[in-house]
């Protein structure tokens, strides 16, 4: 019973640890998840929002080629140069205007050139057909490196931070590059080789301190990147709103193991894993007729083996299992167990009796009834073989008990009153009741040869039950002095220490034998008709 209490209460913490980690764990996970991908949206956006920055630059400059192009102006003609200033001012991304032919560099917004310019080699080719060249250095003006777009016979010049001309905060780095991964520009010092390899994958994620969106779109790629670090502000607020639901739910799962944990170690779970588990047996006190000695039958009472091997005694349990109502699973393990332990010695002994205590709660709905014959049907045990006692505390709902008994007995059961003159009724209020014995309680057979009140009271109770044609056992018998008094009575049966002791079933088997090796078998099965 210890090591079974230590099982559940070792069984109850871990289970209450885990069911307390768990909702915490998943909490915290799914705050880490959220706050992670909340700050990768925002990453992607500013991806997103620097593509649409260095498409409308392409655009504003690709549309200044196309004007270029489209004009009628001789080459480099006054005409010619002013539309190419005129455009320059215009277009916001452009800051020079060329005009080649035959690969080289003839006039710009700035006028004629001198010199042998030739055009620059072409990095890539965009979707709309316009040559790109990353880095060159103007050769009019040797301004800082600029990006050349070249349609037809012009091309422009576009300062790189134009692409990527979108707000920032200082941790947040950006490189924009083309579809095959040229750096076009980048902000805030992106680390380009890490670009280059997420790019490749086009996912959003995490990889060593970093943070990182990729996006692409019309022939461009954006890789946004931050520290991790960044997300544990993020991470604080969604755990603020997370960890008191995990709290909430692990206190709830704690609660539940607690509350079974304590159902199952109180005593009502100890009797109903008690029940389950079959732990019920029962021990056989005999019964034997007070003038010759013979073992006419036995009193079939109840104990609790623990796993342990400690048996516990009834007066321990039966209480609670009256209360809680567990006491007729008891009563179907207690039949179970007459029959299994003495169903043969039964057979074998048509004049041997077992008696067995019915509950109050089986008298009222009279179950047992059924419960007793359903299992006898597959044996060779007689009804008349098997005994009842009632306590009167059976018999509050006297119309129902009455029911009850008279069922039993016309079954060919005999029906006894067990602990009688302890209860407050009176013999006048049982007399009505169909039954054939009075057990007499301990107490009063204690009293005999004591000269006290309640000694008195003894024979008057034995007087009475002869005159109502009731048959008699003495219970508690432990002295020779006693059993004479009894038997002088004309008390019919005795149980009692001076006898024997409950004793195990195949002590009992063994006790019986003796019994019909030295006295013969008792006459007959004693059944005083109603
Ligand atoms: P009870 O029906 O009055 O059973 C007699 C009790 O007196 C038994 O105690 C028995 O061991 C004890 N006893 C018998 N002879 C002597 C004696 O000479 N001296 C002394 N000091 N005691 C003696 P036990 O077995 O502990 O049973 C206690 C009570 O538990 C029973 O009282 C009965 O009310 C209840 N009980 C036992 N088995 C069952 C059962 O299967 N079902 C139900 N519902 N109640 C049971
Ligand atoms: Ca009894
Ligand atoms: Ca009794």
């Amino acid at each position: 019973m210890q090591a079974r209490r230590s099982r559940v209460i070792v069984l109850s913490v871990v289970l209450a640890t885990v069911g307390a980690l768990i909702p915490l764990a998943v909490m915290g996970y799914a705050s880490w998840k959220l706050a992670i991908n909340k700050e990768l949206r925002v990453l992607d956006e500013a991806g997103k929002d620097a593509i649409a920055r260095a498409r409308f630059t392409f655009a504003d400059a690709r549309k200044a080629l196309v004007d270029m192009e489209a004009s009628g102006a001789a080459r480099c003609s006054p005409a010619h140069l002013a539309l190419m200033r005129t455009l320059t001012i215009n277009t916001p991304s452009v800051e020079e205007i060329g005009y080649f032919d035959n690969g080289k560099l003839k006039c710009t917004s700035w006028g004629l050139t001198e010199g042998d310019i030739g055009k620059a080699r072409v990095d890539y080719v965009t979707p709309d057909g316009v040559e790109v060249t990353l880095r060159i250095q103007p050769a009019v003006t040797h301004a800082k490196p600029m990006v050349a777009l070249h349609l037809g016979s012009h091309n422009v010049l576009v300062t790189p931070s134009r692409f990527v001309d979108v707000g920032l905060p200082p941790d947040v780095s950006l490189a924009l590059t083309n579809s095959t991964g040229l750096l076009i520009d980048g902000k805030n010092s992106p680390d380009v080789a890490f670009a280059r390899r997420h790019l490749e994958q086009k996912a959003d994620g995490i990889d060593g301190s970093d943070m990182f969106a990729t996006v692409a779109d019309g022939g461009l790629a954006a890789v946004v990147t931050e520290p991790v670090t960044k997300v544990y502000s993020r991470l604080r607020g969604e755990l603020l709103l997370l960890l008191p639901a995990g709290l909430f739910i692990a206190a709830f799962i704690v609660g539940i193991v607690v509350y079974f944990s304590r159902r199952r170690l109180s005593p009502r779970g100890e009797l109903e894993i008690g029940i389950h588990k079959r732990e019920f047996l029962v021990h056989y006190q005999p019964i034997v007729e007070l003038s010759t000695g013979v073992c006419v039958g036995a009193e079939a009472l109840v104990r609790w083996k623990w796993p342990s091997g400690t048996m516990v005694r009834p007066d321990l349990f039966i209480p609670l299992a009256e209360e809680t109502g567990l006491i007729t699973a008891i009563t179907d393990q207690v039949v179970d167990g007459v029959i299994s332990d003495l169903g043969r010695t039964l057979e074998q002994d048509r004049s041997l009796h077992v008696a067995i205590n019915i509950s109050a709660d089986d008298i009222k709905t009279g179950r047992f009834l059924d419960m007793v014959s359903l299992k006898l049907k597959k044996t060779g045990i007689r009804n008349e073989q098997i005994w009842f006692e009632a306590t009167e505390r059976g018999f509050i709902d006297i119309d129902a008990a009455r029911i009850s008994l008279d069922r039993a007995r016309k079954a060919g059961h005999s029906v006894a009153i067990d602990d009688f003159g302890t209860g407050y009724s009176s013999l006048q209020y049982l007399q009505g009741l169909p039954m054939d014995a009075l057990k007499i309680d301990k107490s009063f057979v204690d009293t005999i040869g004591k000269g006290t009140a309640t000694s008195a009271v003894t024979s008057h109770i034995i007087e009475m039950a002869k005159e109502l044609g009731l048959f008699t056992v003495a219970e508690g018998v432990e002295t020779e002095e006693q059993a004479s008094y009894l038997r002088e009575h004309g008390v019919t049966f005795g149980q009692g220490w001076l006898f024997s002791k409950p004793l195990t079933a195949a002590d009992f088997i063994k006790f019986h034998a003796a019994s019909v090796a030295r006295y013969g078998r008792a006459a007959e099965v004693i059944r005083v008709a109603a």
